[in-house]
C-alpha cells in the first residue's frame, strides 16, 4: 500500500516578548514562500509586515495587535491572500525556536504536555525569553490542534560539551542545585554553519574540525570537532564571551559586587547595564558596526577604541578555540557583522599568520550572498564568510522530525 504524500511545508515561529517572526518554507527544495514580522505586540503602534516570495506581495499593517494570539491570526490571514492559509493540508508542521532547552533538551522534540512543563521549569535561567517561546507554541497550539509542533532548542547542539567546557569552577552543589552551568546559545546557527563551512570544503562534518564566529547583535564564538560542538561562548545565559552590540560579555564578576557596594546601583540596574547598556554601545555610543565604521573613517577615536576592544577579545576566543581544537580546518564568519563586515574578519586574523590563518584582502573585499571562502589558495586553514539560515535550520530539523515520525507510525 502506498503511504500518502508528506505534506511538505513548515512554519517558523520566533516568538519574542512583544514581537513574532514567522517564515514559511517549502521543504521539497528548501525555498521560502512567505516571511513576516509582527512588532510591538500589546502596544497601540504594533505594526505587521508581510512579504510573499513567491508573487513578491508585500504588505504593511500598522495599529494596535493585542497579543501573540491576535498577531499569528494577523499573519494567517495575509497568509490566506498569497494562497498559503494556514489550514491547507500541504502545512506539515510548525517549528518553535525554543532560547533554552538546558540539559535536558538535546535534540528537535516533538511538543506534548511534558515537553510544555519541562520548557516552563526552565524559566528561571531564561526569564526573557522561554516565556515568550511557550506562549507561541500555545498560540500555534491553538490554531492548529491537528498538527505537531516542533520546539529546537538554541542551546541544543551544545550539549555535546564536555564537563571541562561547561562547568564553572565552583561549588559543584551549589551548581548543580541551582543548574548554574554554561549552555551555550544561538546552537542553530553554529550548527548549521558548521556544516555548510565543511560542504564548502568538500568535506563531511564529521572530517573538520571549524571556529565558528557568530557575529551579529549578539555574538559568540564555537570549537566544532568534527561536527559535535566543544566549546561556546556563551554560558548560563547569553551575557558570557564576545564584546556584543549591548552586552559586555566577559567580565570580572567582581565588577557587580562593586557597582553593587560601591556604586550603589540595584541588582535589577546592572543587569540592564550589563545587557542593554554595554559592549560597542557601552563603549561608544552605537552598537552598529556599519556607524562605528563610519566614526571611524572620520577619525573618531572612541569608535576606533570599542572597535579594538572587540577584536581584542574576538581575537583571544579564536587563539582559545585555536588551542582546545588542536587542528583547525576553517574559521567561518556569519551573522550581520560577520557576513558584511570585511575589516572586522582582516583584523580578527591580522598578525596568525604562524597560526595558518591568513586573509586575502581582495577576497575579503568581495560582496557576495553565498558561502565562499576568503583565505588564499593553498592557505593551511580556510577562513569562510558563511551567511547563517537559522530558520532553515530550524525548519530542516523540523521536517526530518515530523517525517522520521510519519514513518515509525505508517
Ligand atoms: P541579531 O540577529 O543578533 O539582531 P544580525 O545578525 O542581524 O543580529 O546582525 C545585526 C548587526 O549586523 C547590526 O547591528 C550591524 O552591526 C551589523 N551589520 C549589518 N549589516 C552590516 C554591514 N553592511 N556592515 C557592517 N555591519 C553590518
Amino acid at each position: 500500500m502506498r503511504s500518502a504524500p508528506l505534506a511538505s511545508r513548515v512554519l517558523v515561529l520566533n516568538s519574542g516578548s512583544s514581537s513574532l517572526k514567522y517564515q514559511l518554507l517549502d521543504m521539497r527544495d528548501s525555498t521560502r514562500l512567505a516571511t513576516g514580522l509582527v512588532e510591538r505586540i500589546g502596544e497601540q503602534t504594533s505594526r505587521l509586515k508581510h512579504t510573499c516570495l513567491v508573487s513578491g506581495r508585500t504588505h504593511e499593517l500598522n495599529g494596535p495587535i493585542a497579543d501573540h494570539d491576535a498577531a499569528l491570526k494577523a499573519a494567517g490571514e495575509e497568509l490566506v491572500k498569497d494562497g498559503l492559509g494556514l489550514d491547507s493540508p500541504e502545512l506539515a508542521a510548525i517549528g518553535h525556536r525554543v532560547v533554552h532547552g538546558g540539559m535536558f533538551f538535546t535534540e528537535p522534540t516533538l511538543v506534548d504536555d511534558a515537553v510544555l512543563t519541562e520548557i516552563e521549569r526552565l524559566i528561571p535561567i531564561a526569564p526573557l525569553h522561554n516565556p515568550a517561546n511557550l506562549t507561541g507554541i500555545r498560540t500555534a497550539q491553538a490554531l492548529r490542534p491537528d498538527l505537531p509542533q516542533v520546539a529546537v532548542f538554541d542551546t541544543a547542539f551544545h550539549t555535546t560539551m564536555p564537563e571541562s567546557a561547561s562547568r564553572y569552577a565552583i561549588d559543584v552543589k551549589i551548581a548543580d542545585r541551582h543548574r548554574v552551568r554554561r549552555y551555550g546559545f544561538h546552537g542553530t546557527s553554529h550548527a548549521y554553519v558548521s556544516r555548510a563551512t565543511a560542504q564548502l570544503l568538500g568535506k563531511a562534518p564529521s572530517e573538520v574540525n571549524v571556529i565558528v564566529l557568530h557575529l551579529g547583535n549578539g555574538a559568540s564564538a564555537s570549537a566544532v570537532r568534527g561536527g559535535r560542538c566543544v566549546d561556546t561562548s556563551m554560558g548560563l545565559t547569553p551575557l558570557e564571551g564576545l564584546v556584543m552590540g549591548t552586552r559586555s560579555g566577559d567580565l570580572d564578576p567582581a565588577v557587580i559586587f562593586h557597582l553593587q557596594r560601591v556604586g550603589g546601583m540595584s541588582m535589577d540596574e546592572i543587569d540592564t547595564l550589563l545587557n542593554k547598556g554595554s559592549g560597542l554601545f557601552g563603549l561608544c555610543g552605537d552598537n552598529d558596526m556599519r556607524e562605528i565604521r563610519r566614526r571611524i573613517d572620520e577619525g573618531d577615536e572612541e569608535a576606533q577604541l570599542a572597535f579594538d576592544i572587540y577584536i581584542h577579545r574576538l581575537k583571544k576566543y579564536i587563539g582559545a578555540y585555536y588551542a582546545v581544537l588542536g587542528r583547525v580546518d576553517a574559521v567561518a564568519f556569519t551573522a550581520g557583522v560577520g557576513e558584511n563586515a570585511s575589516p572586522v574578519r582582516e583584523a580578527a586574523l591580522s598578525g596568525l599568520e604562524e597560526l595558518g590563518l591568513v586573509v586575502d584582502s581582495e577576497l575579503n573585499a568581495v560582496r557576495g550572498d553565498g558561502p565562499r571562502l576568503i583565505s588564499p589558495e593553498h592557505a593551511r586553514v580556510a577562513v569562510a564568510v558563511v551567511p547563517t539560515d537559522e530558520e532553515l535550520e530550524i525548519a530542516t530539523q523540523t521536517y526530518a522530525l515530523v517525517g522520521k515520525n510519519s514513518r515509525v507510525n505508517s
